[in-house]
């Protein structure tokens, strides 16, 4: 296994968001725990802040601007439940720069796994509205960096947050350059993601959502991922694969209802390291939501250790979910027809 590299910034504890799920000790609890694990044979990495030019390639300036405004002015709201604190415009800039940092390190080959452990997260952020607890969208930014200066083609986004990543959704909404796939539950926040909202233009067919109802687990998340978002990357055959990692599907996670245990994670993990050795692409991780502090803890360490030298799962039968979703996609993704 080559090198793997985990991405941190103590701006992360400065994103100061008061009384609130999304707090600076998801960071604390997570790397205590990778402590006792001696890191999980992980090499450390500062995050650097993102450049301006790698942040405007997904948010306009003026809204960039408004942001760094709110945090020198000691703080405000963004939306209802979206804080910005005096720290959080350097916070989020370290956290965009960090998927910057993983997505150079893995397109040069310096790096065949990375995970990044920062925040504010940011699959929620449209380019002109933070929203659901993130201000930049990182993994989009990352994913705009690869294509526009590192080389890749085509990059696949996973997002296995138990919310449906908008932001991430409608930025590449026209674009076949990202294949965007979520799984999500729903009904649940922010209430987007049908499985009908498919892409538009040239990126039609490469937006592929995959709700599951609430108190799905192991069977549907598995399933999905084993018999639709693995054949569907396989066909893509990306560059880079990129996972918007929250853990908040995990049982005990108190803003929803799916029933994921650490082991799942480990074994969603292997599925997606399967799919990415086999197009030969590199794999990086930022993480998302997840607040459970045990939970999300031990979660990560899972993801981090099966990143690292997971074995494949062993295959879950294909429920109606699976049989509902190849139906729909063998449109635009003709291996689901077999
Ligand atoms: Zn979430």
């Amino acid at each position: 296994m080559g090198r793997a590299l985990y991405l941190h910034h103590p701006s992360s504890l400065e994103h100061d968001t008061g009384d609130h799920p999304e707090r600076p000790e998801r960071i604390t609890a997570i790397e205590r725990e990778l402590e006792v694990r001696d890191w999980l044979g992980y090499e450390r990495v500062q995050a650097p802040r993102a450049d301006r030019a790698a942040v405007e390639a997904v948010h306009p300036a003026g809204y960039v601007d408004g942001v760094e405004r709110i945090s020198e002015s000691g703080g405000g709201m963004l939306d209802m439940d979206t804080v910005a604190s005096a720290g959080s415009f350097d916070a989020a800039l370290h956290s965009a720069g960090g998927a910057v940092r993983a997505v150079e390190a893995l397109m040069s080959r310096d790096a065949e796994v990375a995970f990044c452990a920062l925040r504010p997260p940011g699959h929620h952020a449209e380019p002109a509205r933070g929203m659901g607890f993130c201000l930049f969208n990182n993994v989009a930014i990352g994913a705009r960096r690869a294509l526009a200066a590192l080389g890749a083609r085509r990059v696949l986004v996973l997002d296995w947050d138990v919310h449906h990543g908008n932001g991430t959704n409608d930025i590449f909404y026209d674009s076949d350059e990202v294949l965007y796939v979520s799984l999500h539950q729903s009904p649940l926040y922010p209430g987007t993601g049908a499985i009908t909202e498919n892409g538009t233009g040239r990126g039609e067919g490469y937006t592929v959502n995959l709700p599951v109802p609430p108190g799905s687990g192991h069977d549907e998340w598995l399933g999905l991922l084993q018999h639709v978002v693995v054949p569907i990357g396989r066909e893509y055959d990306p560059d880079l694969v990129l996972v918007s990692a929250g853990f908040d599907a995990h049982r005990d996670d108190p803003l929803a209802n799916c029933l994921l245990t650490e082991e799942d994670y480990a074994a969603l993990t292997a599925g997606v390291r399967g799919l990415a050795a086999e197009v030969s692409a590199p794999l990086g991780f930022l993480l998302e939501g997840g607040y459970d502090l045990r939970a999300l803890a031990s979660s990560v360490a899972a993801t981090m250790a099966a990143a690292h030298d997971g074995a494949a799962p062993a295959e879950v039968d294909p429920g109606p979910l699976v049989a509902h979703a190849r139906a729909h996609y063998a449109r635009w993704w003709p291996s689901l027809a077999a």
